[in-house]
């Protein structure tokens, strides 16, 4: 039985829209997973250090029998197909694909933790997520409509309708 995984993609460097539809082709093409929808886009203001571009983001939900190191590994390989380079922690970057939720796992060790640590503080992954799917609850039982009405909704600006089996935006 393949896993649901939702995933984080942003991107603030080299045409971020041609960018994240890249990745989502890549995405689709994986072995075992099928992309089953992405959610509107959104554009973003940096929080990363210095002055950045404003990032494109958004969360495609996939179903993958890929165990999740396997997808965090493939997942970083399409990161450096599409030229990203990790030179400061936040800083910009051409592509960024976070695991967001693996099914209903926890996990947690050095190279990856699920949920992402920083999903509840981050409206530009709640928001995408919430569009695509409002009731899901995270493994510890928490609502996502929790996290998202406690988290601020300044700096993004829903960009598209969003799409589905890799058609977007
Ligand atoms: P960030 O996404 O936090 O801006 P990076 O993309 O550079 O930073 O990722 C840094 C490291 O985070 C990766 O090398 C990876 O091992 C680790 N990591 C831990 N948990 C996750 C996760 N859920 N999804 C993606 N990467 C993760
Ligand atoms: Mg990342």
């Amino acid at each position: 039985m393949p896993a649901k995984v939702y995933l984080g993609l942003g991107s603030n460097l080299n045409s971020p829209p041609r960018q994240i539809r890249a990745a989502l082709r890549a995405i689709a093409k994986l072995p075992g997973t099928q992309l089953v929808r992405c959610a509107p886009w959104y554009r973003s203001i940096a929080i990363g250090p210095g002055s950045q571009g404003r990032y494109i983001n958004t969360v495609a939900e996939i179903d993958s029998v890929l165990k999740p190191r396997i997808l965090l590994q493939a997942l970083q390989q399409i990161e450096k197909q599409q030229g990203r380079k990790r030179i400061v922690r936040w800083g910009p970057r051409t592509l960024d694909i976070d695991i967001l939720l693996y099914a209903h796992q926890t996990l947690n060790t050095q190279r990856l933790q699920i949920p992402h640590p920083r999903l509840g503080e981050r409206n530009f992954v709640l928001r995408p997520l919430a569009d695509i799917a409002p009731a899901l609850t995270l493994p510890n039982g928490t609502p996502l409509a929790k996290l998202l009405a406690n988290c601020s909704p300044e700096g993004i600006v829903r960009l598209s309708a969003g799409g589905s089996g890799g058609r977007t935006g």
